[in-house]
């Protein structure tokens, strides 16, 4: 998609602070963090939301992907929480799919 703003990301054709790619995703920060570790991972190629996906591989792919990042930040130490923001009312304002990894590292994780 010409216009999406992840397309771009995921083109690298506006920048991103990268934390790792693999083959069919790329996982970066949010530029408005929400917490200590507010990363974000995307399929490469444009789905508009969770529901738009209906290929198994591609969602395996996404998990293992976010499994590795987890493991090589060592988040599952202190905790972490996958969030799939899905429509307007769920809340998604990115219409490209993707999963947010949020963590408070050793601070412990939700605040309040
Ligand atoms: P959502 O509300 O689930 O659609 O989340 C979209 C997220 O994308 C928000 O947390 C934004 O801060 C983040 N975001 C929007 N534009 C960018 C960008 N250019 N680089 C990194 N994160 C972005």
């Amino acid at each position: 998609m010409d216009e999406c703003i992840f397309c771009k990301i995921a083109r690298k054709e506006i920048p991103a602070e990268i934390i790792r790619e693999g083959n069919d995703w790329i996982c970066f920060k949010d530029v408005h963090p929400k917490a200590p570790v507010h990363w974000l991972v995307i399929p490469k190629a444009h789905y508009k939301n969770f529901q738009s996906v209906d290929n198994g591989q591609l969602y395996g792919n996404l998990m293992m992907g976010i499994r590795e990042i987890v493991s090589e930040h060592s988040l599952e130490n202190g905790g972490f929480r996958i969030v799939i923001n899905t429509g307007k009312d769920g809340g998604q304002t990115v219409s490209h799919l993707h999963f947010h990894i949020l963590a408070k590292r050793s601070m412990g994780w939700p605040p309040g």
